[in-house]
């Protein structure tokens, strides 16, 4: 049921509930909660009755100078009379009173990210309705020490100082078991300390709460760390967040009570359990911030965990199968695994969210394939639950295996394994040192005795995250697991104290600074640094280490790419400039090479001596003699190549760097360099004198290089036949495909293709065979994208170089761009409105392809080069080629393939299947 009135059509306000319609099930309007709320209603599981507001509100509030629109109090007021209505209660009454918690919920998770309040509508007065006075005054120091957080910013720890008293003075553990009197002194004290630092009396009004409330959690959208979450996560600004306002059901009413949070599977490793905690006798922040140690829910995970705790499948079994069968109709409905919240209040289960969970690289393989055998999705659901970028996960590096061995001593305790792989760093003891450290270029493990949303910072700047205290679904936890960090949580046996910047274990002590390793996969932790190992994956597909059949994680992961094989149409080529890096290529699927750098394969000191003597020699018998010294080496190298790509096409490009990055900098490296070419340092300086460039990026490289020096265009391309030959004899079959860098005038490419010909047909007279390859170019400058149709009479293939293009699309060096494109992308005030923060770039164009811009001409390019040459071929190799949105817009151009380092070709396979299947080209 829409609320409305006359003072505007728009509806801000949408109702939910057991007995109410169901509003437009729309995450963009109602966001992840709100929407998961509604839906749970709407399919008949217990849900507390309440209303959303919605992201258009809070859009429309931050639009109009953080004022509510016009009808939205209105459209409160109306749905809060509905919902006394359907709880036959009163908000604000000290009779019946009804109580609200008031929660955040964008359009995607964002954990702990925004601010919730819990118990809105408690005053001196409402509390006194409480039969349950206990509870009524638990509740409502709760209340006034959140509301002062969130809408004052008046910090918890004042709070929970003052608290701390009185729990010394009634010597007792846990806040629960704090007398009546005790909880009321508290609220007292609360309420001073509230008028203290916010300079007023507590706002008595529960009306007036409610919207200080709503406003606070619409503002907590624009705060630093939900800003650098989204920066990091892709999120748009623009999406805002609903506000839940919700019945209150009391998790903390009694030892009946309790609340928890949940994963209807095991979110780090993916195993099929039901996975989650919770807590007697508290409400829902207090399992997520990890203040007190959770309990198991069920006996796999004490078991598991190694716990003593008593679990909820123990303690209240009825409650727990009903959760459990809850949880299985969740993932029905849903088709995905699911992050839940409940409580139970009184012996009666509420539930209070539904979404999808968070979830690691391995346990999102897991549980796709997983869900796709037990017949719960088909093959394009499985393939769509996976984030390509999460395949990285698998690839990366493990403890090695035997140093963790001999690292024994250094082994101190194991926690909660929350996060994937294993990281080894210094000990920072704050979010703050984190970035510090990271700033200075030093690894670090952001070691905590709880991780809250305020360390987001240092999370990510960390390589891992150790906390001593909370569960694995502690906001620590499900933030590392959504960035992919390595993550141990609720630690125990190690005592931290940020104040000393210490953490302990027995008799034995680090400091911040020192080493530190957490494994992420066991939990482990050592008070030492220590080496890494290739992953699963990797021993399997590359080192050969390990058998497939010893290897869940790799059958996992080889299952979903073959499955992403058979919907992609996009192939997938390497950029690999070296037999090892195309052997690697080929292990992880790749279709051949995309871009092989032929600059690369000098960068050997001896090659490079070769390199140095050929450009900068001034003598040309010199000259000569290193040009063939280089094409020995280089034909071996393509050798290696061609034999690993058999059967497969190999694109390696003539040589495009500027010729500085090969002349020694200093004169103490000039002097030497002199001297091993054999000619003087006054000569040497001389030639650095002439090839200084202002410009060198847009000097004299690419092609340019080819048609000043033919006889190094030439040098390659014989050396590219003759190996193409020396390959084909074995028995192999080779496609080289030669690549002309940095075209932009139709007379290089075909001055470039005729030195290339005239090379083949040379070396195909003297060795009497002849090999099969094709010439292109790449796309690089936007004058070759704007006349493709004349290139296009040369080439018979493209590859677009987006770095360049992008590069010289923008006009932004590519050298130079992190001066300020993260400045345009992380933004900056308005000058027309100071609230306002203005956001040049979405995205950094050298990570993201540019689609407007950049894409357009890409899009110019193949339209007016296939008409020219319908079956020309293209691709692109610039690092865009594995980025997975990129590789989305590519599919959706229609180009041949995508070309990418050979540690994303996994990715790259993925997201071009998901592409395949989320867009028609
Ligand atoms: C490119 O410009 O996109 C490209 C692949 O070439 P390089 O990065 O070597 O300039
Ligand atoms: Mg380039």
């Amino acid at each position: 049921m829409a609320i409305t009135t006359t003072t505007t059509k728009q509806t801000f306000v949408y109702p939910f509930g057991p007995e109410l319609p169901c509003p437009p099930l729309k995450s963009e309007l109602l966001g992840g909660k709100g929407k998961g709320c509604a839906e749970m209603a709407s399919i008949g599981l217990p849900v507390p009755p309440g209303f959303v507001i919605t992201t258009e509100a809070c859009n429309e509030y931050r639009r109009s100078n953080r004022q509510f629109p016009q009808g939205l109090q209105e459209q409160l007021k109306a749905s809060m009379l509905l919902l006394e209505k359907v709880n036959k209660r009163t908000f604000g009454s000290r009779d019946n009173p009804l109580l609200v918690s008031v929660r955040s919920g964008a359009r995607v998770s964002m954990p702990g990210m925004m601010d919730t309040i819990l118990n809105l509508g408690l005053n001196d007065s409402t509390v006194l309705g409480f039969t349950n006075a206990h509870l009524g005054f638990d509740s409502y120091r709760r209340f006034i020490m959140m509301f002062s957080d969130i809408v004052y910013g008046i910090s918890r720890k004042v709070f929970e100082q003052a608290f701390e008293v009185f729990k010394i003075k009634e010597n007792v553990k846990e806040d629960h078991e704090l007398s009546v009197e005790a909880l009321k002194e508290a609220c007292k004290v609360f309420k001073t300390l509230f008028e203290q630092h916010a300079h007023k009396p507590f706002p008595e009004d529960p009306y007036e709460q409610l919207h200080l409330a709503v406003a606070a959690v619409f503002n907590s959208w624009d705060s630093e760390r939900a800003t650098l979450y989204r920066e990091l996560n892709h999120i748009p600004d623009d999406w805002g967040t609903a506000v839940i306002v919700q019945t209150m059901v009391f998790g903390n009413r009694n030892s009946n009570s309790a609340t928890g949070v949940a994963f209807t599977r095991d979110p780090a490793t993916g195993e099929n359990h039901f996975y989650g905690e919770f807590l007697v006798n508290a409400q829902g922040e207090e399992v997520v911030a990890g203040i007190r140690t959770p309990h198991p829910i069920n006996l796999y995970q004490k078991t598991q965990t190694k716990s003593t705790l008593e679990s909820l499948e123990e303690s209240m079994p009825e409650v727990y199968n009903q959760l459990l069968s809850i949880v299985k109709r969740l993932e029905m409905h849903y088709k995905n695994m699911q992050d839940i919240e409940f409580t139970i209040d009184d012996g009666k289960l509420y539930m209070l969210q539904t979404r999808s969970g968070k979830r690691t690289g391995f346990a999102a393989v897991r549980i796709a394939i997983e869900m796709l055998e037990e017949g719960l999705i088909d093959e394009k659901q499985a393939l769509k639950q996976v984030e390509p970028g999460q395949l990285m996960q698998l690839l990366a590096p493990i403890f090695d295996a035997k140093a963790k061995k001999e690292a024994k001593e250094f082994f101190v305790a194991k926690g909660l394994n929350a996060g994937p792989g294993a990281a080894s760093g210094k000990a920072a003891f704050s979010s703050d040192k984190a970035v510090e450290f990271k700033e200075m270029g030093l690894k670090c493990i952001l070691v905590r005795e709880e991780a809250n949303p305020s360390d987001f910072p240092g999370m990510v700047a960390a390589e891992g995250i150790l906390t001593t205290r909370g569960g694995s679904t502690s906001h620590a936890a499900v933030v590392a697991r959504g960035m992919g960090k390595p993550c141990v949580v609720g630690c125990g046996a190690l005592f931290c104290n940020p104040d000393a910047r210490t953490l302990t274990y027995n008799d034995k002590v680090i400091h911040e600074g020192d080493a530190i390793s957490i494994d992420g996969m066991t939990g482990e932790v050592f008070f030492t640094s220590l080496p890494t190992s290739p992953s699963e994956v990797v021993q399997v597909l590359i080192d050969k280490t390990k058998k497939p059949a010893d290897s869940l994680i790799f059958r996992q992961f080889d299952t979903l790419m073959k499955l992403a094989d058979r919907y992609r149409s996009l192939r997938v080529r390497a950029n690999a400039d070296t037999p090892v890096d195309s052997d690697v290529a080929r292990a992880f699927g790749a279709e051949g090479v995309g871009l092989c750098r032929t600059e690369h394969m000098f960068m050997n000191p001896h090659r490079l001596n070769d390199v140095r003597c050929m450009f900068f020699s001034t003598r040309a018998e010199d000259r000569k003699a290193a040009i063939d010294r280089l094409q020995v080496h280089q034909k071996e190298d393509f050798i290696g190549i061609f034999r690993s790509m058999n059967g497969l096409p190999v694109t390696i490009r003539l040589l495009d760097p500027p010729l500085h990055e090969f002349m020694p900098n200093s004169d103490e490296e000039l002097a030497r360099v002199a001297e091993s070419l054999n000619i003087s340092v006054d000569e040497l300086s001389k030639v650095r004198a002439n090839l200084h460039e202002q410009n060198p990026m847009l000097g004299h490289r690419g092609c340019r290089l080819g048609i000043s020096y033919p006889e190094l265009s030439q040098m390659q391309a014989r050396a590219i036949f003759e190996a193409a030959i020396v390959v084909q004899n074995e028995g192999k079959s080779v496609h080289p495909e030669i690549m002309v860098p940095l075209v932009g005038i139709e007379g290089e490419l075909v001055h470039q293709k005729a030195l290339i010909d005239t090379t083949a047909e040379a070396v195909f007279a003297e060795s009497g065979q002849k090999v099969p390859y094709t010439v292109g170019t790449m796309i690089e400058l936007p004058r070759a994208a704007l006349l493709a149709d004349v290139i296009a009479k040369y080439a018979q293939f493209f590859s677009f170089g987006t770095n360049d293009l992008t590069q010289t699309t923008f006009g932004i060096s590519r050298d130079d761009s992190a001066k300020f494109v993260p400045i345009y992308v992380k933004g900056i005030e308005n000058p027309l409105n100071s609230d306002e923060v203005l956001h040049i770039l979405a995205d950094d164009p050298f990570q993201v392809l540019d689609t407007e811009g950049v894409g357009q001409l890409m899009k110019l390019a193949l339209v007016l080069g296939r008409k020219t040459r319908p079956d020309l071929k293209c691709g692109i190799c610039g690092e865009h080629g594995g980025e997975p949105r990129s590789i989305a817009f590519c599919h959706s151009l229609g180009l041949d393939y995508v070309s990418c380092s050979p540690y994303r070709v996994p990715v790259a396979r993925l997201a071009s299947a998901i592409a395949a299947i989320s867009i028609s080209p």
